[in-house]
């Protein structure tokens, strides 16, 4: 190993410390009949204790030359890569059903946030996720209403997922280091929808809207959708600023519009 030079529009810093890739495979528990993915196996760090815990291993990889090196190392029989990119792939190829997909990943921070939204289109396949990214994605992830981490992030990932900040993985853990602290991320999704919408594409572009102006009253935000009258009604404080709504706010709102539209 070693071989390979990390390259930067890759978004590759490779794990080292194995303290760390210890505590990260331990709390994700593999079970030999996982159905496991990894997203970004680099050169392998999370990929030989994953393949040592179940019967076979799912990778999705975009750099050749890092698959010939994983090639050279890695027995095939038990490591199927697929050389694409994350931001594309099909996950529900690898489903055996609702629910049944494992995906774990040191992720390239510059993807992170649409590969987060690229696999909620594709959640009723997963039954967790484990991701190592940028810390300060992580807090927003796991974020409560109130709170200036809180955003469009938080309410989107939080209507699918339980999310839980596992701990905090700093620079010198990788090679080479990044420039940012980073943090492990563990993604439920939920069994019932803690604030179902009726139409999720308006929903979506509600809070999209919302927070586009997220210094301002909410009803400013929503003027294209509902009165602050309605909002009112709606039991909501038209007078709040977005980032004091909860997930359930957001979610009664959409509806509203729905129903109004309907
Ligand atoms: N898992 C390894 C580790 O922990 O040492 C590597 C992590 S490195 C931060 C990110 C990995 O994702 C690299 O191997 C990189 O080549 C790969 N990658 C980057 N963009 C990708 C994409 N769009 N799809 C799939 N893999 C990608």
């Amino acid at each position: 190993m070693g071989s390979h030079q990390a390259r930067k529009r890759f978004g590759q810093n490779f794990l080292t410390d194995q303290a760390i890739i210890q505590r990260l495979v331990r709390s994700i528990a593999p079970k030999p009949d996982d159905l496991m993915v990894e997203i970004g196996p680099g050169q392998g760090a999370l990929t030989r204790p994953l393949m040592d815990a179940v019967d076979h291993l799912h990778a999705v990889e975009l750099d050749r030359d890092l698959i010939a090196l994983l090639q050279r190392t890695l027995s095939e029989r038990r490591l199927t890569i697929h050389q694409a990119d994350a931001l594309r792939f099909d996950f529900s190829t690898l489903s055996s059903g609702p629910r049944s997909l494992r995906v774990v990943g040191n992720l390239p921070y510059n993807i992170s946030t649409p590969l987060m939204f690229h696999l909620i289109e594709q959640i009723s396949e997963v039954r967790d996720m484990h991701f190592m990214l940028q810390k300060e994605m992580v807090d927003r992830l796991v974020a409560v209403p109130g709170t200036s981490d809180w955003g469009r992030l938080s309410v989107m990932i939080q209507y699918h997922c339980r999310t839980d900040f596992l701990f905090p993985v700093p620079p010198g853990a990788f090679n080479p280091p990044p420039r940012v602290d980073s943090a492990i991320v563990r993604l439920t999704p939920h069994d019932q929808l803690p604030a179902p919408v009726t139409d999720y594409t308006l929903f979506s572009e509600l809070v999209n809207q919302v927070f586009t102006q997220r210094r301002k009253a909410v009803r400013n935000g929503l003027k294209r959708y509902l009165t602050a009258a309605e909002i009112n009604a709606a039991g909501v404080d038209p007078g709040l600023r977005p980032d004091c709504l909860s997930l359930a706010d957001f979610a009664t709102l959409a509806n509203t519009v729905a129903a109004a539209r309907a």
